[in-house]
């Protein structure tokens, strides 16, 4: 089983940017946080940025955008993993994601990105989010979604 992992905030304490990070995700936290940017999000105001590792070395980025039909709005994580998709194809694996949002407020994935997030993903890909206490949670999704939905051939 993967141990559970809670990072200090880089930006508090930069001793630990300088540590190995295989995950990249403080540069993934950065890319994150400059996706808020470009949410469309005027009915929540929660703006929500994501970047997704690939295990190609290439990382890709997504934002929330919403709906006046809120049940169509499409999450940060769920963005970011169609464009990568549509830029490097069906075969991409994901290694770690970060979400971040703008009012740097607790936001993990919810419950459809992490079943999208398993889709791509091995079970010990790295998600880091902004967790209660205004730092980065790191967690693996084996820890976020024990039991991914999965469809067996019959
Ligand atoms: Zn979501």
């Amino acid at each position: 089983m993967a141990a559970r992992i809670v990072t200090r905030n880089p930006e508090q304490d930069p001793s630990l940017s300088s540590k190995p990070q295989p995950d990249r995700s403080t540069e993934l936290q950065h890319l994150a946080e400059a996706a808020c940017h470009r949410s469309y999000a005027p009915y929540s105001r929660f703006h929500v940025g994501a970047a997704i590792l690939l295990e190609s070395g290439d990382v890709v980025t997504g934002c929330n955008v919403e709906n006046a039909s809120y049940r169509l709005t499409t999450c940060a994580e769920q963005n970011a993993i169609a464009a990568a998709v549509a830029k490097y194809g069906p075969a991409i694996r994901i290694r770690a994601v970060a979400v971040a949002n703008l009012a740097k407020a607790p936001c993990q994935p919810c419950g459809a990105c992490r079943q999208t997030i398993a889709e791509f993903a091995d079970r010990d890909a790295v998600i880091s989010f902004p967790g209660d206490d205004g730092l980065t949670v790191r967690r693996t999704l084996s820890e976020l979604l024990p039991a991914a939905f999965e469809l067996k051939e019959l």
